[in-house]
This record gives C-alpha cells, structure tokens and sequence, in this order.
C-alpha cells in the first residue's frame, strides 16, 4: 500500500557520516571546497575557461542572465510547496508561491541583468504567475507516497581518486517499492526523449548515492518540467535508472575531474556558451 503524504514525518534521512576521501584536499586546495558539484563539472563541460574563472579564479559574473533567474525563482516557489507537503502545513496559494518566486531577483543589481530581447521584468512576472498556476493545478502539485526530502543535501564518492560530490536533490520521495529522485526544470517547450536522456546524468549520479537512502528499494529519476509558453504546461518524465547508464556518468565524470586536476583550461567558445555568458570581459582579457 502506498503510504499517504501526511506520514512524512522529519527526520525521514539518517545523518551521514563524515567524509575520509583524501582527494577532497586535492579540490579544497585547487578551488576552495573540498568536494566537487553537478554545476562544476557541467560548466566545465561547457567552457573549462569559465570553470576556471568561476570555481578555481572565483571571479564575479559582470553579469548574470534573467533565464537564470527566473528558473531559480520558480525553483524556489516549487519547492515551497513541496516543503508544506512534508512538513504538514497547509499548502502555499499562489500569492505566497509568487512572493518566494520573487525573492530570487533581489540579491541581482537591475543594470546587471541580461534580458533577452523580447523580455522585461514585468512579462517574465507575468509568466511566472501563469506556470505557477499551471502547477498548482496539475497531478504534479501531490505527491504519490511521501516526501522525504525537499532541497536534499546529498553528499558521498562516486569514483575513487575524485573528490566527494556534494548537490542538493529538488525532491525526493518514495513509495512502498521506489525511491524517486527528482529534479525540476524549466523549458522552453515540452521536452522530447532525447532531451530527457540527454539531460539525465545528474540525476543518475543523485540517484547512485541515495541509494543507501533506502537500501533494497528501485530507484527512479523523475524530471518535472514546466514549459515556459504562452499557455504553460507541467510535463514528467519518468525513468527506472539503469546501472550500465550510471557506470558510463561515473567514467564520464572522472575524465572530467582528471583533466581540472591537470589544469586543462582553455575557452570554448559558441554562439550558445558565449551569448549568456557573465565573463566576456575577462575572456577577452585571457592570454593563456
Ligand atoms: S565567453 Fe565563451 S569562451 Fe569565453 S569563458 Fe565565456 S563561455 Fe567560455
């Protein structure tokens, strides 16, 4: 039997033991923290000079793009609701949705906003309002089983001689047979298969160490994607993870790490990297 929402009862996670990874010295030396992130080696994967800039140089974006935003604020508003659903309080109206929605502009100064061309702050308000309404309304807004984690810490090895990797999981949940990791996302459109599988890695590597969450169970990956069209609609995607899949990130991610390691840092520059980019100047400036 499925077990109802209001059995989430905290704490659900065990605390989980300190870290004896000795390569976590090798990354708090070369950047700072000892442990290693989705979002660092993406970016490394998309440009290793802006990796550079970011997480070993620790410069400042001289700009910062109102997708980013945007998405972060409508992150922030969903799991304000699935954060009601796990403490027991009554669910967010869209109202208070929208204020958490809004919270994400204030630490960005306006002048160094990147809007794109069609945009103001007043149309992506407007957009929000609308996806936020979209969700609240979808199957999405329950949960099938409980919710054991919104915003999850999630740390541990995944590969010997690579540091720790540290995330935070969106939302997790289960039922009596599966654990579900879930990520949420914003799009431009619905998503295709390809995009799903595209996109899948941090999840599959999320999955892999909550694993010891709840031994014994399956695990799924689950992306909960909110369209940003003119009539928005809430899309998941559901996958059983796949452990050829996991092995084939796992060796991914330490050629990846090996070459941060070695100092590997050279830009990669394209239309789509450079357009968003918050470290043009400082590129321009780069002479090997
Ligand atoms: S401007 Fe382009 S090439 Fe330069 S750091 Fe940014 S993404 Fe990389």
């Amino acid at each position: 039997m499925i077990a109802g929402v209001e059995d989430a009862l905290l704490p659900v996670l065990p605390s989980k033991p300190a870290s004896t990874n000795p390569t976590n010295e090798v990354a708090k030396r070369l950047t700072g923290r000892d442990y290693i992130s989705w979002s660092a080696l993406s970016t490394f994967r998309t440009c290793p000079l802006k990796y550079k800039f970011r997480y070993v140089d620790g410069l400042r974006e001289e700009s910062v793009s109102s997708a980013l935003i945007f998405g972060t604020g409508i992150h922030t508003a969903v799991e304000q609701h699935y954060q009601a659903l796990l403490s027991g309080d009554p669910k967010p109206d869209l109202d208070a949705l929208l204020f958490a929605y809004r919270s994400a502009w204030l630490p960005h100064e306006p002048d160094a906003i990147q809007f794109g061309s069609t945009e103001t702050r007043a149309s992506l308000d407007d957009l929000a309002a609308r996806m936020l309404t979209a969700f609240l309304a979808s199957p999405s807004a329950s949960v099938q089983g409980r919710v054991l984690g919104v915003e999850e810490e999630i740390r541990g090895m995944l590969v010997e001689g690579v540091p720790d990797l540290y995330g935070r999981v969106d939302l997790l949940t289960e039922d009596a047979d599966t654990l579900v990791v879930t990520d949420i996302k914003t799009s431009r459109g619905k998503w295709s298969q390809e995009q799903v599988e595209d996109s899948g890695e941090q999840l599959l590597l999320y999955s892999h160490l909550a694993s010891e969450i709840s031994p014994g169970k399956k695990i799924a990956t689950r992306f909960l994607v909110l369209t940003k069209t003119k009539e928005p609609v809430v899309e998941e995607h559901v996958r059983e993870v796949e452990p050829g899949n996991v092995k084939r990130t796992l060796a991914g991610v330490e050629r990846v790490w090996r070459a941060i390691e070695s100092g590997v840092f050279y830009p990669a520059p394209s239309t789509m990297n450079c357009a968003s980019c918050g470290y043009r100047a400082a590129c321009r400036a780069w002479a090997g």
